[in-house]
């Protein structure tokens, strides 16, 4: 499988990464890929930017080195109701949303509760990708939030950094994901969660699980910049009410 583009991608303004936006391209470019998406993470993360820096991302040069930089955030689900850290108007100017559950933000509950949670983040408009859910931190019933992501058009995230460095315990929620995701017909997306400049584009882990779960590159987003573009026109065609 050849991967084009790694959408979730730290800097240093997440407060705990350590490599710039350029040193970020400069790596992306020395891998050969096309495309990246700078997603630090939202406001309620401990050391995290302020709401400014979201709306502030417009000075950074669409192409770096070669390599199209997308406008993003890791948004952090901050209550049951799924509501993220950032406001409507700042998520619909950027190029792509990704949220997901952390634990110093996110409340976490019962596996109904969590589950409920993670589908009403999935219901927001402005999220396009769903990141770690096979975290065993946040229990969750898989197959409804799968299904919930495959009618939402949401993608499912692979994250490869959860089967290398962080959230130990992954592997076996996300090869059910992966399972369900197939089943279901859910977009699937891998991601390296780099926090540091070198870790871009190592899908190392992930290849592994995608190659034990038989699922076919087509059905993986970051395989193709179509696909990408694709995936992320619906922005375009919500954000008229924000422009
Ligand atoms: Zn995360
Ligand atoms: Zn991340």
């Amino acid at each position: 499988m050849k991967f084009v583009a790694d959408l979730h991608i730290h800097t240093i303004s997440s407060g705990h990464a350590y490599s710039t936006v350029m040193e970020n391209a400069r790596a992306a470019a020395d891998k050969g890929l096309e495309m990246i998406g700078i997603t630090d993470h939202g406001p309620a993360m401990p050391g995290g930017p302020h709401a400014y820096h979201f709306s502030n991302m417009k000075v950074i040069p669409k192409t770096l080195f070669g390599v199209e930089i997308l406008q993003g955030v890791e948004a952090n689900i901050i209550d049951r109701a799924g509501n993220l850290d950032l406001e409507d108007e700042r998520l619909a100017c950027l190029d792509i949303v990704l949220a997901g559950l952390h634990h110093v933000c996110s409340p976490n509950g019962s596996i109904t509760e969590n589950t409920e949670m993670l589908i009403n983040a999935i219901k927001n408009p402005w999220v396009d990708v769903i990141v770690h859910p096979g975290n065993p931190e946040f229990l969750i019933d898989a197959e409804a939030v799968v299904q919930a992501a495959a009618k939402y058009d949401v993608a499912v995230e692979l994250n490869n950094s959860s089967l290398k460095v962080s959230r130990k315990g992954s592997s076996p929620y996300c090869e059910k994901i992966l399972c369900l995701a197939k089943q279901y017909g859910a977009k699937i997306i891998v991601g390296s969660d780099s926090h540091f400049a070198p870790a871009i584009g190592d899908f190392s882990q992930a290849i592994e699980l995608l190659k034990k779960c038989e699922i076919s590159p087509s059905t993986v987003l970051n395989t193709s910049i179509a696909g990408i573009r694709s995936h992320l026109q619906r922005r375009t065609n919500r954000r008229g009410r924000y422009r």
